[in-house]
């Protein structure tokens, strides 16, 4: 049985079109900053908006920003983001059309003083989420919200941890025991998300609970989406490797292109992706053993980026391959190398200069980590095989560099902490200050 997932005024999965979404970076508390945001995001094609909240001191003010927005005419669905705390999750229920949860901290720890569950503890501690869980399902059935089960690859909890280790198959485990929940409680207006900056990671965990939920009979709707995919053409070359090549194998309902960049820039690139199929015939791809030569004629460049590399991963999934020609004669053969080496890259296949891994930013970001970005890329791009983080906030930051050697993190009040993989290195410094004790540990 194939579900779909109704939010506010929009329709999600089998037979609906996909569904373009973003996410806000202002404070939440920032109401009049927060509409004016989203109504950017609204007007260039964006049709569900989500906005964090991190306690029960945002509740308010995003009652407010939805009340505001409909007041001005604009009916797209709110859908708000929380992790740690299940009764901001409730507050939040009765106020938008959907509410994303993380079963990775929802109720669950990480801090992993016990990596061995006996099957009867294991069993007790899912037993005591999903008892914790149950008055969010009553709130979201009485006002008709639905829920994301979002799930993260750096926020995977202790127990699915202690299962599976820190794997594809973790995560679509951990997707499943929150299906189980919601079944517990027929309750079945829900979307799942598999997401990881690892494009491997992420194609593998979602293709992973796809065939479960095939396996099992249920299959509910898939949002997708590479975290923490950068900015520029390499976000938008990652995110197209990740999405389009499960939306090029039929998975997938709503998506999300995650970009440090102003949320409303992230619209155009989602909708590429969206209408990526309109595309096919005019792509040719041709493998020949190790070797993939993707011919696109296409003079837009974003949109020759995306579709060359959605369908290189694409042709991944099904035959692995490690050289890539792309031809196009409306740019040069140096932008075609570039373009090869981006996508070769993003699919781990080759690696030529630095992965830097950086999030979208959202209302928990207190320092300017777009013109932060602009710089580590500018100092320390050149390390092939190094990996660098740089993150806006600390709660869920250090988690979501997943496997970066080192990050910038972002603290409070305009500064930030370097990190080397999880341990933090330095006291919140200014930006220039933590580049340079940054340099220092990369080059001595
Ligand atoms: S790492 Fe922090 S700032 Fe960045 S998107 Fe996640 S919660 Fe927001």
């Amino acid at each position: 049985m194939n579900h779909t997932a109704s939010i506010g005024n929009i329709r999600i999965g089998e037979g609906e079109p996909i569904v373009v979404q973003s996410m806000t970076n202002t404070n939440t508390n920032d109401i009049e900053g927060t509409v004016a945001q989203v109504i950017r995001m609204a007007e260039a094609g964006c049709q569900m908006a989500r906005i964090t909240v991190p306690s029960m001191k945002e509740v308010a003010s995003l009652q407010a920003i939805r009340e505001t927005l409909r007041a001005r005419g604009y009916q797209l669905p709110l859908v708000a983001d929380v992790h740690f705390k299940p009764q901001v999750a409730e507050a939040c229920a009765a106020i938008v059309e959907k509410v994303r949860v993380n079963p990775g901290n929802f109720v669950d720890k990480r801090n992993f003083n016990q990596l061995h569950l006996t099957d009867e503890e294991y069993a007790a501690s899912v037993q005591a989420m999903a008892e914790r869980a149950k008055p969010l399902f009553e709130i979201c059935r009485q006002h008709g919200t639905a829920l994301r089960i979002g799930v993260n690859h750096g926020s995977l909890c202790d127990r699915i941890v202690s299962r599976y280790g820190n794997t594809p198959l973790a995560m679509a485990m951990s997707a499943m025991e929150w299906i189980d929940i919601c079944q517990q409680f027929d309750y079945h207006n829900i979307v799942l998300s598999m997401k990881s900056s690892n494009v491997i990671t992420m194609m593998e965990a979602t293709r992973l609970l796809h065939d479960k939920m095939n396996q099992n009979g249920t299959v509910y709707p898939l949002h997708l989406g590479v975290t923490e995919a950068g900015a520029g053409d390499e976000g938008r070359v990652k995110s197209a490797a990740g999405i389009g090549a499960l939306l090029l194998d039929g998975i997938g309902d709503t998506i999300r292109v995650s970009l440090t960049e102003a949320p409303e820039a992230e619209i155009r690139p989602a909708t590429l992706l969206a209408h990526l199929t309109e595309e096919n015939d005019k792509v040719q791809c041709i493998l020949h053993d190790n070797s993939l030569k993707i011919n696109y004629q296409q003079n837009n460049k974003e949109k020759w980026m995306m579709v060359c590399a959605a369908h290189a991963s694409h042709t991944l999934l099904h035959h692995p391959f490690k050289e890539l020609e792309i031809e196009n004669d409306c740019f040069s053969p140096k932008e075609c190398q570039y373009l090869s080496e981006l996508i070769l890259q993003a699919c781990r296949i080759k690696m030529t200069r630095t992965e830097i891994i950086s999030c979208p930013s959202c209302g928990r970001t207190e320092y300017d980590i777009q013109g932060t970005l602009a710089k580590v890329k500018e100092r320390f791009s050149h390390y092939p095989g190094l990996k660098i983080g740089v993150m806006g906030c600390v709660v869920n930051g250090p988690g979501e560099m997943a496997d970066a050697d080192y990050g910038i993190v972002g603290a409070t009040h305009g500064k930030v902490a370097v990190y080397r993989g999880k341990e933090r290195l330095t006291a919140p410094l200014e930006v220039d200050e933590a580049l340079a004790y940054l340099e220092k540990l990369i080059t001595t």
